[in-house]
């Protein structure tokens, strides 16, 4: 059987922290499905379509990397895709409470769906999407917290970053 995981984030937008975790995990699965929770209702930063691209032009070359919406649980999309995983990254130990609890509670749920953790590597710890954020809202460069590949000039808030 297969070793798929779900890496389920908002990933608005994706960045350094996140590629590191799912190139990291790779040897651990078979296949890893990114899933963008997705609810109409909430506004996010950068438009759907957007950060759908920019996570397959980062994994263009990983045939075992997918990128998938999913509105609802986690791990009703787990069954839908036949997950035994959920990865997530742990950056400090707040992130390890608020983890803990879902992890627990999920596992408690559905017994079947096991969720591994990997720590982050200490440069990415200050990282993350909130922050990169405000940056590009701000009008601050913030290239060097995205994937190499990315272009930032993409990244824009009302048609401003940075570089325009
Ligand atoms: P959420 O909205 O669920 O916090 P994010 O898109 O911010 O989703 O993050 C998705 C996953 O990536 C989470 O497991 C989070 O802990 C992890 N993550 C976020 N930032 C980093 C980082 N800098 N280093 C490692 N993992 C991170």
């Amino acid at each position: 059987m297969q070793k798929i995981a779900i890496f389920p984030g908002s990933f608005d937008p994706f960045h350094v922290g996140h590629e590191s975790i799912v190139r990291r995990a790779l040897p651990l699965f078979d296949k890893i499905i990114i899933m963008i929770g997705y609810n109409v209702n909430k506004k996010s930063f950068f438009p759907i379509e957007n950060r759908i691209k920019w996570i397959k032009q980062v994994f263009e070359n990983v045939e075992r990397v997918e990128v998938r919406l999913h509105n609802g649980l986690t791990v009703d999309f787990c069954k839908e895709v036949n997950a035994g995983y959920i990865l997530r990254g742990l950056r400090t130990s707040a992130d390890f409470e608020y983890e803990r609890a879902i992890a627990q509670v999920n596992k408690k749920m559905h017994p079947e769906i096991e969720t591994t953790f990997l720590l982050t590597l200490p440069e990415h710890t200050p990282i993350n999407a909130t922050i990169i954020r405000d940056i590009i809202f701000h009008g601050g460069n913030a290239s060097m917290f995205l994937p190499k590949c990315l272009n930032f000039e993409e990244f824009t808030i009302n048609g401003k970053n940075s570089n325009s």
